[in-house]
């Protein structure tokens, strides 16, 4: 395996005391929590351990405001879904252009098929969402807002609580994917005043197939699974026992994780590009999450990069999606109008608590002479040396 490990965005190495702590669940503690004999019994309490880990990483008030889903898209279509169910009247929602395909492409859906009205707010070249624009969209028609608290491709941070504040003046819902946010900087869900709010297993070293849904206490919701009485009604299926568990353990973990840590690798690997690498842009400024840096080579194509990179050992992202084995740039980098030259040559370093600084170091060691070897190809880059000579 690569010996520097710098997607963590993408997804994340289980802990292994979320492992220990998961695998009874497994053999043991195998129960239904349903049932009422001992197996099931012996499940309950750590379910509402795990609920209540949950409850303190977002500072949710009680713990039935926690409903646990299959994971940050399940989290994200339950949300905005019930909110046009259950908001009589409204059947607008306002969203961003840096959202996560699991926000934007139900979105996509949604107004196509006619179900909804969907105001895509635009972000300047920060990455900063346009305000006014997103004031102008909220209406007595809006069911929900969905922003994300932090973006997976650049960090970029949202100011949520403001967000909140105007969203609730219009009578709206308010949801947030955290999903990046969670376990990486500080966050509570009754200051920043959210209604629902998503978040996954497998971001902050849990299981995959698990996340959470925050439900504030009083929000009208509709599930979107009918069927049994698992969390109270509002997700019906036998609970995922071992991943609840798991994300339980996770969530505790990142709690004590040393983010300012996290923080200084990653302005040391930005710092350390940034004085190495000529025609280099950071991506989002701004407050963003500790743990991310998105940085682009003028004319160093990012597949071609990151393909170097993968033989050098070092695990990193483009942020783009692979469609049809071309690389489309990013939906977040676009909408940030990154400049042409930069676009194709953009990369997305994640890292977590588990990285080290030997990992940051190869990659200060390798990637230099990488994005040279694959400008040196680049008749682009041949050009922008003839224009600057
Ligand atoms: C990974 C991710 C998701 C999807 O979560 P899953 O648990 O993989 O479904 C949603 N939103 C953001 C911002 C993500 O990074």
């Amino acid at each position: 395996m690569a010996p520097a490990y710098l997607d963590n965005n993408a997804t994340t190495r289980v802990d292994p005391q979320v492992v220990a702590a998961l695998l009874p669940l497994f053999t043991e503690s195998f129960g239904n929590a349903s049932s009422t004999h001992d197996y099931g019994a012996a499940v309950a309490p750590a379910l509402k351990a795990a609920r209540q880990a949950v409850q303190a990483l977002i500072g949710a008030e009680f713990d039935h405001e926690v409903i646990f889903t299959s994971g940050g898209t399940e989290s994200d279509a339950t949300a905005i879904l019930s909110a046009l169910e259950t908001q009589a009247g409204r059947n607008e929602i306002v969203t961003s252009a840096v959202e996560h395909p699991a926000v934007l492409n139900l979105c996509q859906h949604l107004e196509r098929t006619g179900r909804a009205k969907v105001h895509v707010i635009a972000v300047d070249e920060a990455g900063d969402l346009d305000l006014d624009a997103y004031q102008a969209a909220l209406s007595d028609k809006t069911a929900v807002v969905s922003i994300m608290w932090a973006n997976n491709e650049t960090g970029k941070i949202f100011p949520i609580a403001e967000l909140a504040a105007l969203a609730r003046g219009c009578g709206a819902l308010f949801h947030s994917d955290a999903v990046q946010a969670a376990g990486k900087i500080a966050l509570n869900v009754r200051d920043a005043g959210v209604d629902m709010l998503s978040l996954s297993g497998h971001k902050i070293h849990g299981p995959k197939g698990i996340g959470a849904l925050y439900l504030k206490k009083g929000v009208k919701f509709s599930p979107l699974f009918r069927g049994g009485k698992q969390e109270r009604g509002r997700r019906a299926g036998t609970e995922n026992a071992p991943g609840v568990v798991g994300l339980g353990v996770a969530a505790k973990l990142a709690l004590e994780a040393d983010r300012a840590r996290i923080a200084a690798l990653r302005d040391r690997l930005q710092a350390g590009l940034l004085a190495a690498i000529p025609d280099a842009r950071v991506n989002g400024s701004g407050a963003r999450a500790p743990n991310t840096l998105n940085i682009a080579f003028a004319c160093a194509d990012s597949e071609a990069v990151l393909h170097k990179l993968d033989q050098a050992g070092i695990a990193a992202s483009s942020g783009s999606a692979c469609a049809s084995g071309t690389m489309e740039p990013s939906h977040v980098l676009r909408a940030m109008k990154v400049p042409p030259l930069y676009l194709q040559g953009a990369l997305r370093f994640s890292l977590s608590r588990e990285t080290s600084d030997a990992e940051i170091d190869l990659v200060l060691e390798k990637l230099p002479a990488i994005v040279a070897s694959v400008r040196e190809k680049s008749p682009l880059w041949a050009e922008m040396l003839k224009k600057t000579a």
